[in-house]
């Protein structure tokens, strides 16, 4: 259980009191009524009377049945009303481009993928997201007014502040690309840029598997590896929003040769073209599959990539013993940065988790505090699978539209002054 974010009864902050209200109501799960709304968030009765009457005239609240409870006063509980207001999270990637709109609850009321052409235009995909968005709108029955806007989540590095995306390894033909700027310019809604692991860590604790967790990293295993980083319920994004670059963790010393001149860089150790190739160099793929990494095409690399995976799953022993020296390395990331941010839960996703995860996570959970040992003063460090699937991502980016509007960041008490 972590401590609630206590309010302030100035009425100057009222935004930011707001938010506190809508983070206890939305982590209680079953509601709360207003005297627990101001038990937990240390908010005077009548500040909470207020900003809950707002709430329910705005829509965002709900208030259920009054529950008689024995001989105290009867109980009111209030939740999130899911329809009163939305999002739309957008995930730019190497194989393919989620688009979904989401509710209040970060629930997916609509959903669209399509592949990422490795040769088309960022332009020309931005523009098709702009098409795309009002019909998604439109085809889940929602009030476009109840949209509060899109955020945009990219492989790094992204600038946040500009909206730009840089350069990110594995997107290409993304340089330096004003992706908020193009959006906005044919879509009348505010849009949000971050880095997809951000959006990943925003999702989980929103609506995924770190809800209520107040320190919780995100392990994003795809084309590329990188880390979201929530501490003491704030997100870690650093000085230019690109927190969290880990593909140069060194994982095996003796593991395949990096661009940066170390060895077994997490990065080119667990990527899926590494897993192919190691593979084929265990003779259990065919060596073909190696043209397919050399072209550095996504979607020949992910084919040779669910070859490896359907072995697997077939219970090919060669191929589990390689799935197992996998584990091996991804525990000692896990155990480096859980030491580093002092952490109680790493949750991990993106494709290679998800094809994996059956395999990979009972060894994570026997190996992980194996790694970590006996360390006085530290929580045990929980290891869990995404609760959100294939679309993480995307559905991490609505969030980051819903984190902005009504998470309690303490940045916000200092906008308001
Ligand atoms: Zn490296």
């Amino acid at each position: 259980m972590r401590p609630l974010r206590r309010g302030t009864n100035l009425s100057r902050v009222a935004g930011f009191n707001e938010a506190v209200v809508i983070d206890a109501v939305r982590t209680a799960g079953d509601g709360l009524s207003r005297v627990e709304i101001s038990e937990q968030t240390g908010l005077s009765a009548q500040t909470v009377s207020n900003i809950v009457r707002r709430m329910l005239e705005s829509g965002l609240l709900l208030e259920g049945d009054r529950v008689n409870q024995g001989l105290g006063k009867p109980r009111t509980p209030l939740t999130l009303h899911p329809g009163g207001r939305y999002a739309v999270g957008v995930h730019l990637d190497p194989l393919v481009t989620t688009i979904v709109l989401v509710d209040l609850r970060g629930e997916v009321a609509a959903h669209v993928q399509r592949p990422s052409p490795a040769h088309a235009d960022p332009v020309e995909i931005l523009a098709d997201i702009a098409e795309t968005v009002p019909s998604l709108v439109s085809g889940a029955g929602v009030d476009p007014e109840l949209v509060a806007g899109i955020g945009l989540a990219s492989p790094g590095p992204v600038d946040t502040a500009s909206g730009t995306v840089l350069d990110p390894p594995h997107l290409r033909r993304w340089r330096d690309v004003p992706a908020v700027a193009e959006l906005s310019a044919r879509i009348d809604l505010p849009v949000v840029l971050d880095k997809d692991v951000v959006a990943g860590v925003i999702g989980e604790r929103w609506t995924g598997a770190t809800i209520g967790q107040a320190n919780s990293l995100f392990l994003y295993l795809s084309t590329g590896i990188g880390l979201g980083i929530a501490l003491d319920d704030s997100i870690l994004r650093g000085s230019a929003g690109n927190a969290g670059d880990i593909g140069h963790l060194v994982v095996d010393d003796n593991g395949p040769a990096c661009t940066c001149g170390l060895r077994g860089c997490l990065g080119v150790t667990l990527s899926p073209g590494a897993l192919v190739e190691r593979a084929v160099a265990e003779r259990l793929l065919s060596g073909t599959h190696l043209d397919a990494v050399r072209s550095s095409d996504p979607a020949q690399v992910d084919t040779s990539f669910a070859a490896l995976c359907a072995l697997v799953d077939a219970g090919d022993r060669g191929a589990l013993a390689l799935v197992d020296g996998a584990s091996v390395q991804l525990t000692k990331a896990i155990t480096t940065l859980a030491g580093v941010f002092d952490t109680d839960v790493v949750a991990i996703g993106g494709p290679t988790w998800l094809r994996l995860a059956d395999v990979l996570l009972p060894r994570l959970r026997e190996l992980v505090p194996l790694g970590l040992g006996r360390r006085a003063g530290h929580k045990p460090v929980a290891v869990v699978g995404t609760a959100l699937g294939e679309s993480a991502i995307a559905i991490g980016a609505a969030c980051l539209v819903l984190d902005r509007e009504f998470a309690p960041a303490v940045s916000a008490i200092a906008l308001e002054h």
